[in-house]
């Protein structure tokens, strides 16, 4: 991916005068904001922009070098897969508003995508055929289901037997009967042990197996994805990877986002009129409120006083973020026309599933291969060390696939659990804890506010993260005005 000079600058800080020092001396404590925003991912990035709409004086403070959080592009691999925030759906119209006010296209990925849908299903390191795979003795299914690939069976089940009549206040405790867990849900439906850990437990796309997941979150999941698909079944990418969002947004910005500011405390001033929020370089800063636009992996670290109290100092401390481990490979050789199966694989090796990504000019070519290890099975790399486990996926790639060999190359690779400005992908909740959890989440403390993808309620992903921007920025420019 080719950066322009000015989204080079502003990746790298050097067009912000991030430079901190010189940083440090613009902004000295006597220098206040209206509203601090901790953190640049796409929630607060949408915070300051509507908080500058509205007149205020807004300053991002960023831990990192770069701004997107969970919006990564895997920018020198071929076809541009994403390490992060993948899929744009149908009815992301606050996203979709987004791009069009940054200028960033988004473009269809469906007519490419719909012809490459098949996965190979690889089991016990060998490929099985759909055929081998309705008489093979690993297939759990009653006769009926035998036909059913190990990954159709819980989106099947969630979507036909969704037991939430409707979304609205899906998290509210009237459906505290329904926050069982997900082995619960899935037992009541009629399946078996065995059924659930093939077709859940293999590749925990939320929690780390069915027990560990909450039935609520996922049928809302479910809910969510079919409203998706139904209002405009696209699935869109920003051209030339999703990061350009939010370096986009950031550029938009009348005050830059300032980088490399880890945020360690959030101080109410004796005053009560006024905030102050110190990074870990020991810069110090001040303003009337601000929005703590952070995972809780990363809030839990920060010094908040007065502290949290109740459930949402609960949830602060304990929600739970999913392991993800992506490695994107480089193949300079088409092995799957050698052994004629299907590039992309659904395996129960620790390395989960891996993804042909098709960018390129002719629809049939495959530009790489991405590989997302899920749960245990990212755990399982994150405890090799990243050059073992870059060298474990190759090897478990080439095993499945003989022809594979020699052939791959790691291009590259981030665990979003060893991250530590995101200790995991999204957040999930624990059976029991959603109707407990989740409406106090997003409730602001004092001047204190917060935003991000776990404290949306009516959209998920980076469609919550921006949902969750705007809630926060309205809840502060109605307590500022
Ligand atoms: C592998 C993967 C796949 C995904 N796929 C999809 C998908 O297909 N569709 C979809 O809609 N969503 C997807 N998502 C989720 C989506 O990317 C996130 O929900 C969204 O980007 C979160 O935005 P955010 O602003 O809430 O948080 P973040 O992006 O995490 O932003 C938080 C920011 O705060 C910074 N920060 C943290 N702590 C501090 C601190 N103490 N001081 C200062 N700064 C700090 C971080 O560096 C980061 O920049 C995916 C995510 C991952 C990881």
């Amino acid at each position: 991916m080719t950066l322009s000079r000015r989204e080079f600058l502003l990746h790298s800080g050097a067009l912000t005068g991030v430079t901190l020092l010189a940083g440090r001396r613009a902004w000295a404590v006597e220098d206040r904001a209206d509203v601090i925003v901790v953190g640049a991912g796409l929630s607060g990035l949408q915070a300051a922009w509507v908080l500058e709409q509205k007149g205020f004086k807004v300053l991002v403070l960023e831990g990192q070098d770069r701004v997107g959080g969970r919006v990564l592009t895997f920018a020198d691999v071929q076809g541009v897969p994403e390490a992060g925030g993948n899929n744009i759906y149908g009815d992301y119209r606050r996203l979709m508003e987004v791009a069009t006010r940054v200028a960033v296209p988004l473009e269809d990925q469906v007519p490419r995508l719909s012809k490459h849908a098949k996965f190979t299903l690889v089991l016990d390191g060998k490929p099985v055929s759909r055929s081998e795979w309705t008489d093979s003795p690993r297939n759990p299914f009653p006769p009926a289901l035998r036909e059913m690939m190990p990954w159709q069976y819980v989106p099947l089940v969630t979507s036909q037997e969704n037991p939430l009549a409707s979304t609205a206040g899906w998290y509210e405790a009237k459906n505290a009967p329904l926050d069982v867990s997900m082995r619960d849900f899935l037992r009541q439906q009629g399946a078996t042990d065995p059924m659930i850990e093939l077709a859940y437990d293999t590749i925990p796309t939320y929690g780390l197996n069915a027990r560990d997941i909450s039935a609520l979150m996922m049928a809302y999941v479910s809910a969510f994805t079919a409203a998706q698909k139904s209002t405009r079944p696209v699935i869109l990418q920003a051209r030339g990877g999703n990061q350009k969002l939010p370096l986009a947004m950031a550029a938009q910005l009348r005050q830059p986002v300032r980088f490399k500011q880890t945020v360690r405390s959030i101080e109410a001033e004796a005053t009560g009129a006024g905030v102050t929020v110190r990074t870990n370089d020991g810069a110090r800063y001040s303003a009337r409120a601000v929005v703590c636009a952070v995972p809780f992996t990363t809030l839990r670290r920060i010094d908040l006083r007065p502290d949290l109290a109740g459930m949402q100092a609960r949830a602060v401390k304990s929600l739970p973020y999913q392991p993800i481990h992506q490695v994107a490979l480089q193949v300079s050789r088409p092995f799957w026309e050698v052994d004629d199966l299907e590039p992309s694989m659904w395996t129960d090796s620790p390395i989960g599933r891996v993804s042909a990504i098709y960018h390129e000019a002719r629809d049939d070519q495959v530009s790489s291969l991405l590989v997302s290890a899920f749960g245990p099975g990212a755990r399982h790399l994150d405890r090799l060390g990243k050059e073992d486990a870059a060298r474990y996926v190759v090897a478990q790639v080439e095993q499945m696939r003989p022809a594979a060999k020699g052939t791959l190359q790691v291009i590259g690779q981030h665990s979003w659990e060893q991250d530590p400005f995101a200790g995991g992908a999204w957040a999930y909740f624990n059976p029991g804890t959603v109707t407990k959890f989740l409406p106090a989440m997003f409730q602001p403390r004092g001047r204190v506010h917060f935003c991000g993808e776990h404290t949306s309620v009516s959209a998920r992903g980076m469609e919550g993260a921006i949902e969750s921007g705007e809630r926060a920025a309205s809840a502060v420019a109605q307590q500022l005005a």
